[in-house]
């Protein structure tokens, strides 16, 4: 029985990543019925919003999807697809595992990090309020009259909440996938001694999950330090667990130390239902070039075949990609060292699957 799986291209690199991961995951023998779902501004003129119902419809239908990057208009324009998505669904989890492969250009060996991102809450959460509208008077106004803190006219606010429910299931997550993929520590990042009551409630949280799992050791790191600690030595760290905002940012980090955005899956969890996207975004400059790295994609593949417990078609879909990467012959520009060793996004597709067929 084929695997029903929503396909979502996405824009901009979109849809080259996400065609090269749908080669690779059909030569692992492993069949798939594709649901294809567009979002993005393309649609906004036929459905009067980036992100039609159907495209839920279909990830709640199914369960799984793979989806390309889709690009969000900066300042102004709808807000992110990404984040209603992840909202809508209820995608608590954002899962972005970073691990040097033999033969990536990067500073570091060894570095085999899992980022645990909060997706649903903190400065995300989409509660704004915008300078000189009657909103952000009275949120003025009742500041002023409840804290006594004078906030200057003309401000705006984006919130940031922080829930006991929402910090609890987070690490508790990252505790039980530290268990189910045999990891040794959680670390928690937080920024409690100034954000006391939204941080310090991630952190209460965080030290009272971890006395239920005994057998991982957990430590907390303010981010700053953490940021600091990353690129000094992050053989050290093994799974992070973080709120929304600082999970955002580490993770790019976490990308940079491991060879770049070329090389960075992810997924977004929930409690039911999974969706499996590359870290980047959409790189409108490189679209229809077929230069872009494919890998951080397929990656994504693999973790999603994890997801469907097909363990085996993943581990050798994971060999094969780092054979490529090893062998650096069949690689995209940012895995060389001269753009002229460079090839485009489908012969690394070509390449992977070589390799899987000569397994
Ligand atoms: P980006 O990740 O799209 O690109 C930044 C740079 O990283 C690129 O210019 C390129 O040099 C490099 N890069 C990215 N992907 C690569 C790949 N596969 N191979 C090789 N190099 C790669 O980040 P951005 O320019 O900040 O964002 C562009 C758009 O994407 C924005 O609209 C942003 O909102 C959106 N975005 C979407 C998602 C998502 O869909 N989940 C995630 C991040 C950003």
């Amino acid at each position: 029985m084929p695997y029903n799986v929503t396909l979502i291209p996405g824009d901009g690199i979109g849809p080259e990543v996400t065609e090269a991961t749908k080669r690779v995951l059909e030569a692992t023998g492993i069949t798939f019925h594709w649901d294809l779902a567009y979002a993005g501004a393309d649609v906004l003129d036929k459905y009067g919003t980036p992100l039609p119902d159907y495209v839920l419809e279909s990830i709640r239908k199914n369960k799984v999807a793979l989806k390309g990057p889709i690009t969000t208009p900066v300042g102004t324009g709808f807000r992110s697809v990404n984040v209603a998505l992840r909202q809508g669904l209820d995608l608590y989890a954002c899962v972005r595992p970073c691990k040097t492969y033999p033969g990536v250009p990067s500073l570091y060996r060894n570095v085999d990090i899992v980022i645990i991102r909060e997706n649903t809450e903190d400065l995300y959460a989409g509660i704004e309020f915008e300078k000189g509208t009657p909103e952000a008077a009275r949120l003025i106004k009742l500041i002023s009259e409840t804290k006594g803190n004078v906030v200057r006219d003309d401000s705006s606010f984006s919130l940031k909440m922080i829930s006991e429910t929402g910090s609890r299931r987070i690490v508790k997550f990252a505790f039980e996938y530290a268990h189910a993929y045999r990891r040794k520590k959680v670390t928690a990042i937080h920024k409690a001694n100034i954000m006391k009551f939204s941080d310090g409630l991630f952190l209460a949280i965080a030290r009272e999950v971890a006395k239920e799992y005994p057998a991982l050791e957990f430590e907390d790191r303010l981010v700053d330090n953490m940021t600091m600690q990353l690129v000094r030595r992050p053989q050290q760290f093994d799974i992070v667990v973080a709120p929304n905002l600082y999970g955002d940012i580490v993770s790019d980090l976490c990308a940079g130390l491991v060879g770049g955005l070329g090389v960075a899956p992810g997924a977004n969890i929930g409690d039911d239902m999974a969706v499996f996207e590359p870290t980047h975004g959409s790189a409108p400059k490189y679209t229809g070039q077929n230069k872009v790295n494919p890998m951080s994609a397929m990656l994504s593949g693999v973790m999603m075949l994890r997801h469907l417990g097909e363990v085996e078609a993943a581990d050798r879909l994971e060999k094969a990609i780092a054979e490529v990467i090893a062998e650096g012959k069949n690689v995209t520009y940012d895995l060389t060292l001269a753009d002229s060793q460079a090839v485009g996004t489908s012969q690394v597709a070509d390449a992977v699957i070589e390799k899987l067929e000569e397994t």
